[in-house]
């Protein structure tokens, strides 16, 4: 199995999606790891005439654009849809190569912090010395901050839902619709404890989605040991993907411990159950394309 790296192109039929980081907690590196990748989320979407819009700022950021290895980064206009500031959201900020370009502007969307620290101030408090060699302020791009809640709004043409999801801490949950075509972007998502049960805004952004990027991160052996950590099994995925009538189930924020191999053996068994409940199901990968409605995974 080769990874292929697809470039950078608006869909002719539908949103193109691409996966550039796709683990949850940290990054992690390895021979076991290395098909499915080990950067942290970040997925991003263009389509039409609209700015690309990046779901997160994991890790995976840096591999945004195609000018990592170059001397002189390229300028970036668009909108990032922050599900939280957990670091393995939020890490690949200071790393993204067009932070350092003065025509770079940056709209970030994410929830309002309830503990009476501005969005803003959250950055600057967490991008700076001595964790980072300097501010976030004295990059040369503007990076404009939103705070939001249960919002619906506009990003160009796309039509943006938020919800506030239950995980730890202040975290939303997106959607993105345009002409009747929607992606729904569910990482970190606390399973409940219990019967299966989904909150009234996690349903609002599932309904009828063509895509659902949902939080997949444990086994069921592994969520009895770590119930509390606001995360999702694979079988929960699924049951939210069936129960809101999605297209398709993209499984992410897979655990740093799973290996490649185990990912490969979880999906397998799941392509027929998820047929026979009615939609399809795979793992995403650090660098997959996927275009939405038509499926085209290069893995
Ligand atoms: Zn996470
Ligand atoms: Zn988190």
């Amino acid at each position: 199995m080769q990874l292929a790296h697809t470039v950078w192109a608006v869909g002719e039929d539908g949103f193109l999606v691409k996966f550039h980081g796709v683990r949850g907690s940290t990054a992690c590196h390895g021979r076991d790891t290395q098909r499915y990748g080990g950067n942290t989320s970040c997925v991003s979407m263009h389509f039409g005439n609209v700015s690309p819009i990046i779901f997160d700022l994991g890790t995976g950021l840096r591999y945004l654009t195609s000018d990592v290895s170059e001397s002189k980064p390229k300028p970036f206009v668009g909108s990032c849809l922050l599900t939280h500031l957990h670091w393995d959201h939020t890490q690949g900020l200071p790393f993204f190569p067009a932070l350092l370009h003065r025509d770079t502007v940056l709209d970030i969307y994410a929830p309002k912090q309830n503990n009476g620290c501005s969005l803003r101030d959250a950055f600057v408090t967490k991008i700076c010395p001595p964790t980072f060699p300097v501010s976030i302020d004295e990059f040369d791009a503007t990076i404009n901050f939103h705070e939001i809640g249960d919002d619906e709004f506009l990003i160009g043409d796309a039509h943006i839902v938020s919800r506030l999801v239950p995980h730890i801490g202040p975290t939303l949950g997106f959607r993105v619709t345009v002409d009747d075509t929607a992606v729904t972007y569910l990482s970190d998502h606390q399973q409940p404890l219990g019967e299966f049960s989904i909150t009234k805004g996690a349903r609002q952004l599932c309904q009828g989605t063509d895509l659902l990027i949902h939080d997949s991160q444990f086994t069921p052996a592994e969520f009895a040991e770590k119930n509390d950590w606001g995360h999702s099994t694979i079988e929960f995925a699924m049951w939210v993907a069936e129960t809101t009538s999605a297209k398709r189930l993209a499984l992410f924020h897979h655990d740093p411990s799973r290996t490649d191999e185990q990912l490969d053996v979880l999906t397998a068994r799941l392509v027929g159950v998820a047929q026979n409940r009615g939609f399809e199901v795979f793992a995403a990968a650090d660098e997959m394309s996927v275009r939405v409605p038509h499926v085209v995974s290069e893995l």
